[in-house]
């Protein structure tokens, strides 16, 4: 069984354990630096993506992290993990630190100008079965990827998403994988199946 962690700093983690048992995978939390040692793959929860990264400081993984991101380690990064994940923020804090694991510029509560929270039913590329319905909160999207980054969802017009339609919200480059959107409360398992078909395949 792929061993996956799970920052435990913050956010939602026993949702995410739960999934990735389920996805066949075993979950492990990670509080402290050594605790990423013999981590097959790595879950960054949702939560608020300025006191992760001010958490990832005072504990001292935010350079070890950067670290195993750049040698390779696949991770999936939820909503405050995707902001975590992009090389740049917009509407950041001036003190926000970035781990640098995807080639994206990401807009933080990009959508809260129009609302706090919506839900909106995604074609997601490579999932199998039904759209996915995916519950977005204070949610960053995606406002400009390299063309190393695969887009796999976009926000569908019939969200009655205004300007926000066709936004990405779903993001892979290479083993990091992203949504804005928190699969782990739905419980739909497929985003998990998919991470850990990327930890198998890495
Ligand atoms: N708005 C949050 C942030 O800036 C993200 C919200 C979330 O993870 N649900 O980090």
């Amino acid at each position: 069984k792929p061993v996956i962690g799970v920052l435990a700093l913050q956010g939602d983690v026993r949702e995410h354990a739960a999934l990735l048992e389920r996805a066949g995978a075993e979950p492990r939390p990670v509080r402290r630096p050594g605790e990423l040692d013999g981590l097959h793959g790595l879950v960054l929860p949702g939560g608020e993506s300025t006191t992760m990264s001010r958490l990832l400081e005072t504990f001292e993984l935010l350079e070890p992290l950067r670290g195993r991101i750049a040698g390779g380690l696949p991770v999936y990064g939820s909503c405050a993990g995707m902001i975590l994940l992009a090389r740049q923020v917009l509407d950041g804090r001036p003190d926000q630190r970035q781990l640098d694991g995807l080639d994206v510029i990401v807009r933080r509560n990009a959508f809260g100008r129009q609302v706090d929270s919506f839900e909106a039913d995604l074609d997601f590329a490579g999932l199998e079965g039904p759209a996915v319905h995916a519950v977005f909160i204070r949610a960053p999207w995606v406002e400009k990827a390299g063309d190393g980054v695969e887009i796999l969802a976009r926000v569908p017009d019939a969200a009655g998403a205004g300007d926000a339609a066709a936004r990405i919200v779903a993001i892979r480059q290479g083993p990091v994988l992203a949504t804005a959107f928190h699969p782990e409360l739905t419980g739909d398992e497929r985003v998990h199946q998919l991470f850990v078909r990327m930890v198998r395949d890495a």
